[in-house]
């Protein structure tokens, strides 16, 4: 297995030239734009790692997947499904035009930055600072890493430019999808987007989705099954942005990416893969990423389709 993903990292490589490092959030455009990183988690504890795995960098939208879990889990899906839509967007993940055209004016899901800014509205813990540190426990749990913690350069670097992500909660606050206290939220939101993990961290957040929200190395459970294979289920219409059905159709496994450069799998049943290649295709998905992506599913013949 170690072979076949250096292999796949050297087969690879050549694409990261092809994209670009998010840049809008200034902070992450310090990245390394060649680097190229990837993990593997079997159910059965095997973990197989190559290229830059051990490279820490923001999670970002992958932190989509972990609120979307925690929202449930606080409110059932029913309430969570009245404020956010389940259906997938041909729009990039800041867009802000379906807010105000679609009926029912709400996000279209949870995984773009609008849905995902409704999402942690509905995590309950109390005031802003006391939700974040639920959503950082339960980060923690689901990597089995006690060490995960934010970037605060990052966190204030989005803070401090993240205007899109504002335009688009004030939006939601004047419609009612929103309730709280739009700049708490927010703040929640900016921190758990630079919320910091390697390729490992995230390929046992995917182990633990394929095993149906059962830690895999210790067998703890949770998340109920219907909660995890909700959230795959959403990876694999919306996980990708408006590329998931490409995604989808070229991968065939659920996926999460964030303009980090990380992209999270879910293979049900069989492992965890996490993905580090901050240089990015227009769509904002790591562009080597999803290219190793393609080759490993091909190899291993992963696709659930
Ligand atoms: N923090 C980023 C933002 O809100 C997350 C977006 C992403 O990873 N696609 O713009």
């Amino acid at each position: 297995m170690e072979k076949l993903l250096d292999t796949l990292i050297e087969n690879n490589k050549v694409y990261t030239k092809n994209g670009k490092v998010a840049s809008y959030i200034p902070e992450l455009a310090k990245a390394k734009s060649e680097a190229l990183g990837i993990c593997i988690t079997t159910l059965d504890g095997e973990e197989y790692c190559s290229g830059e795995c051990d490279e820490k960098f923001t999670i970002q939208s992958i932190s989509k997947v972990i609120t979307l879990m925690l929202a449930i889990l606080d409110n059932g899906k029913e309430n969570v499904f009245k404020k956010v839509g389940m259906e997938p967007t041909a729009d990039a993940f800041n867009s802000i035009i379906n807010l105000e055209t679609k009926s029912p004016q709400r996000p279209l899901n949870p995984m773009i930055n609008s849905g995902a800014i409704a999402t942690v509205s509905l995590i309950a813990g109390g005031d802003g600072d006391k939700i974040f540190e639920r959503i950082l426990k339960f980060t923690r749990k689901i990597t089995g890493n006690p060490d995960i913690n934010i970037n605060e350069d990052v966190y204030k670097s989005e803070k401090n430019t993240g205007h899109r992500n504002r335009a688009l909660a004030y939006f939601m606050k004047s419609t009612g999808v929103i309730e709280g206290e739009v700049e708490e939220v927010l703040d929640v939101y900016f921190k758990q987007c630079a919320i910091e993990g390697t390729c490992k961290d995230i390929a046992r957040v995917g182990a633990v989705l394929a095993n149906n929200g059962v830690l895999p190395w210790n067998g703890e459970r949770v998340v109920p099954a219907y909660v995890a294979r909700i959230v795959k289920t959403i990876m694999v219409t919306c996980g990708m942005y408006d590329a998931s059905g490409d995604t989808a159709v070229k991968i065939g496994i659920p996926c999460k990416s964030g303009v980090g450069g990380g992209i999270l799998a879910a293979v049900p049943m069989r492992m965890g893969i996490g993905v580090f290649g901050p240089a990015l295709d227009i769509k904002g998905n790591s562009i080597a990423g999803v290219k190793i992506l393609e080759e490993l599913s091909k190899e291993l013949d992963l696709s659930i389709f």
